[in-house]
């Protein structure tokens, strides 16, 4: 009997297991899953509940309903793997030998990386909506925000989802006007980066709408540390931002387990192959969705993308052939922008967000890079395909790979903005 052994049981690993399932013979590979508790979370789901827009009970749902029969399912802390060996330590001390080992153990928000943020204001004055908890405790102060400065924030690139904090700036600058008090309040958007985003059509237009919201945005900032006695940020280049309420994003970073295995970069990444994903250092290794240090978009759509090359690739691997397929880095995200409208990108390692039409040319019916009703409903229905579809592993009717048709490149800066 051939093992395969899953750690992580989230977006990817839950996919993994389901899909490979179905196409390795029960007789021959026993499928394990891993992770540290039973509850599955759907996070795209935490940036609405700051708003009152999900409960708890439409984001958390039970793991174990969602894997296949045959696919074996261990609650437990992954402590280290040993990859000589060819054995998973978890901290129960049960050991998990494999013969093929997939890492999907993602990544996490670490607060506790700046100097400050865990300190006395943590969940008074400086909260995240990167954990459900976090989102809950956020909840409860906007309700009682009624003036000041609200700053969101992101430490450090990457992060998981990178346009969930400006889609959280958008919601809140559109829940302040709805609520009348618009006016009394000064909204700033800190990035480490040099504009809104991340790419440069992208970034202008991103940028261009919190121009229009009259949100203040400080580029370049490097945080050194939250002053908790004046209610600051604290850049290294010695910048101070005083905020009422902080909605900041952690430094985000792989499990602790990958750097204690030599597995990890500095931030605990996998190292692989950008096109397979398979480990640079072990042959039988490989890492999908957040928890690798592919340049692409950490989000659960290049999870999904990732995930159907990955699968292909994998049958061949344990055949002893060469693995034929690809992964492009292809990424796919709606951007909420308030007022019940979105955008959405779609890109690659190659290709920047560009607008155009999606999935199909002339007739989309979503529109790439600017604000509508569709959008916003597309992004709506896609909890129900998250847990009706993707999760059980069904086909979904879009290509893994990118495509050019219905994009176009923007020929000059006015049509960038207007994009
Ligand atoms: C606020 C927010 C909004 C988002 N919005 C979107 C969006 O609109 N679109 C989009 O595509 N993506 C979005 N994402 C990102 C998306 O949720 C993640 O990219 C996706 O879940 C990654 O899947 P994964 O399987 O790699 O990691 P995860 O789904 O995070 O799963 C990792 C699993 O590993 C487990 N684990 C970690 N360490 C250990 C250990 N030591 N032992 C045992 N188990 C362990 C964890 O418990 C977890 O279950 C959002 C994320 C957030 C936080």
């Amino acid at each position: 009997m051939n093992r395969l052994v899953i750690l992580g049981t989230g977006t990817a690993g839950t996919m993994i297991a389901n899909k490979l399932r179905h196409r390795l013979e029960q007789d021959e590979w026993s499928i394990t899953v891993v992770d540290r508790d039973d509850e599955h979370h759907y996070q795209p789901g935490y940036l609405f509940v700051p708003f009152g827009g999900y409960t708890h009970e439409q984001v958390v749902r039970s793991r174990r309903a969602f894997l296949a029969d045959g696919v074996d399912f261990v609650v437990g802390s992954v402590e280290r793997v040993e990859p000589d060996e060819d054995v998973v330590l978890l901290e129960s001390g049960q050991m998990l030998p494999y013969d093929q080992l997939v890492i999907a153990t993602g990544t996490t928000p670490r607060p506790d990386q700046t100097p400050g943020m865990l300190g006395p204001e943590w969940r008074r004055s400086i909260f995240d909506f990167y954990t459900l908890e976090g989102a809950e405790a956020l909840a409860e102060a906007l309700s009682r925000f009624e003036s000041g400065r609200l700053v969101v924030h992101i430490t450090e690139m990457p992060i998981k989802c990178p346009v969930a904090p400006l889609e959280f700036t958008f919601l809140a600058e559109a829940w302040l006007r709805e609520r009348g008090i618009r006016d009394r309040v000064e909204v700033v958007y800190v990035t480490p980066l040099d504009g809104a985003f991340t790419q440069p059509v992208a970034s202008a237009h991103l940028g261009g709408m919190l121009e229009e919201r009259k949100v203040h945005v400080e580029t370049d900032f490097m945080v050194e540390r939250i002053d908790t006695e004046q209610r600051m940020l604290v850049s290294y280049d010695e910048r101070e931002i005083p905020f009422d309420l902080l909605v900041t994003v952690p430094l985000n970073m792989g499990a602790d387990f990958l750097a204690a295995s030599g597995l990890g970069d500095e931030l605990n990444y996998v190292r692989v192959d950008k096109h397979t994903q398979l480990s640079r250092q072990f042959d039988n290794i490989f890492a999908i969705g957040d928890a690798s240090d592919i340049p692409a978009s950490k989000a659960g759509s290049v999870a999904h993308f990732s995930v159907d090359i990955f699968v292909g690739n994998f049958l061949e691997h344990i055949a002893g052939l060469p693995m034929t397929g690809a992964f492009d880095g292809h990424a796919n995200c709606f951007v909420e922008s308030g007022h019940d409208k979105a955008l959405l990108i779609d890109f690659n390692y190659d290709t920047e967000p560009l607008p155009g039409k999606y999935p199909f040319p002339v007739v989309g019916p979503m529109d790439l890079l600017k604000e509508t009703r569709t959008n916003h409903l597309g992004k709506l229905a896609f909890r129900w395909i998250y847990w009706n579809v993707l999760l059980p592993g069904r086909p979904v009717p879009l290509p893994a790979l990118m495509s050019m048709a219905g994009k176009h490149i923007p020929t000059s800066e006015h049509e960038t903005k207007e994009a």
